[in-house]
């Protein structure tokens, strides 16, 4: 049995993360207030309709003489509604029986009395999918309901239920459970199921499961059935993947598309899971190889691979900034918006010829002179590397960030407006790079740090583009 099954809470007293609302029902069920039709909110796998079941066992359980703020869980009566086959608690999907002859036929079938228990129950699920004249036929019923009907809506978006229909339910809005309460809740699974597994494997579950233990519960299940020894963070990682793909692909879609905002957006919503930042670069680099390898074998369309190896060449330089940086959000989401505002394929050869990757395999030839006689550095990369040496990496993240050029006499380091701060710091460090200038055999050169202010990102990325070929020379 899985565990989200066997783990269902069975009455109000095992249920997680809806204090508010158990708080509510079991006051009313003690005070015998009943409401004929209810409406359950909210999200996914956060308990709406084991709540429904729940409601249902307390209005029908056989070892009480009426309603009851606890029912029992065991009884014939708890069991079958459990299961979903009792005859006066009705499930019904919403999705698959929209129309007007399922709601008819609902309504007939509510006149009859409660065959075994005290009320009859309809359980309707994705209630806000049923047609306008499926809810006119309901509101019917629902203005004049017999005394032993109940029913229960449970939606995940109630904005859709008329305001009429709206007007005559009592409603509970379900909210995601709290992260710090699924953990609490596997440790207590795990701990029951002996399940050997680390803290921060169930703090990455919990976290993956986003507010349903449903989810959480069937994660769970996924990592047990692969791990045959001990469940550790790193198996996550491995088996569930970092990140979702299908977070990447919406991140890679949004890039492609130019959208900086949207792909900015979806970045915060991934860094908002205390991911290293490294990590998710490593992963994010991973996925984008192998959608490069997949267009490139045609088994997939929708990018260009030009695109993607200027992408990759990018994401290299992305996984470097990030290593070395004390800020690596800072790098990240510059590479993110340079890879957004980079040129598509337009001017394609144009800008591929600046990046020796495209370079090297186009031009066995020249792949083979590159690798005989090593391509000199040019002056960004020997300071890059001098204060890395220096084991200065900040300094030399900066300069990786900048455009170093020489020019009349004096070596320039000029930003991009959003580096600025770069720029100040780096302006505090002259003396630094006076010395590394000297050593570098730029002896006493005047020293100049630029910050562009009024370019937009994507022309100052072209015109880098454009310079680089002539630091190279
Ligand atoms: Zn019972």
């Amino acid at each position: 049995m899985s565990l989200a099954i066997k783990y269902r809470p069975k009455n109000f007293d095992d249920h997680i993360g809806q204090d508010e609302i158990v708080k509510a029902f079991k006051r009313a069920l003690r005070e015998k207030r009943i409401a004929q039709a209810y409406l359950f909110a909210g999200p996914r796998g956060v308990g709406k309709t084991t709540t429904a079941r729940i409601l249902s066992k307390a209005l029908n359980c056989d070892n009480f003489n009426d309603i009851t703020e606890n029912p029992c869980g065991k009884c014939s009566s708890c069991r079958d509604i459990e299961n979903s086959r009792h005859i006066d608690v009705i499930e019904i999907d919403g999705a698959s029986n929209r129309g007007i002859d399922e709601v008819r036929q609902i309504r007939e079938n509510a006149k009859f009395l409660p065959a075994r228990g005290r009320y009859k129950v309809y359980i309707i699920d994705e209630v806000h999918m049923l047609t306008i004249e499926a809810f006119n036929a309901l509101l019917k019923t629902l203005e004049e309901p017999p005394k032993h009907v109940v029913f229960i809506f449970a939606t995940t978006d109630p904005q859709k239920i008329p305001p009429t229909v709206l007007s005559r339910l009592q409603r509970y809005d379900f909210k995601p459970i709290s992260t710090f309460d699924i953990i609490a809740r596997l440790n207590q699974i795990v701990k029951v199921e002996n399940i050997n597994i680390d803290e921060k494997a169930i703090e990455e579950i919990a976290r993956r499961s986003d507010g349903s233990l449903r989810d959480a519960l069937v994660l769970l299940d996924q990592m047990r059935m692969f791990c045959e020894d001990r469940i550790t963070y790193k198996d996550v990682l491995n088996i569930l993947g970092a990140i979702e793909r299908e977070v990447l692909e919406e991140l890679l879609k949004a890039i492609y598309e130019g959208d900086y905002k949207k792909a900015i957006s979806i970045l915060d919503t991934i860094l908002q899971r205390n991911l290293a930042i490294l990590d998710f670069v490593k992963e994010f680099n991973e996925f984008l190889f192998d959608v490069f390898k997949e267009v490139v074998n045609n088994e997939r369309k929708g990018y260009e691979k030009e695109d993607l190896m200027i992408f990759l060449n990018l994401a290299l330089e992305m996984e470097n900034a990030v290593r070395y940086s004390i800020t690596p959000k800072v790098w990240l989401e510059f590479y993110i918006s340079k890879m957004c505002f980079v040129p598509r394929t337009v001017q394609l050869m144009n800008i591929l010829e600046n990046y020796n990757i495209v370079y090297r395999a186009k031009d066995i030839k020249k792949e083979e002179k590159i690798k005989n006689e090593p391509k000199p550095l040019t002056l960004k990369e020997k300071l890059e590397t001098y204060f890395l040496e220096k084991n200065d990496p900040y300094i030399s993240g900066a300069i990786l960030a900048s455009n170093v050029i020489e020019e009349n006499g004096k070596i320039k380091f000029i930003f991009k407006s959003e580096n600025k701060f770069t720029a100040e710091e780096l302006k505090t460090k002259l003396e630094v790079l006076q010395k590394a200038l000297n050593y570098l055999n730029y002896p006493n050169r005047e020293i100049e740090i630029i910050v562009e202010e009024e370019n937009p990102l994507k022309l100052k990325l072209i015109r880098e583009l454009g310079l680089r070929k002539e630091d190279e020379q």
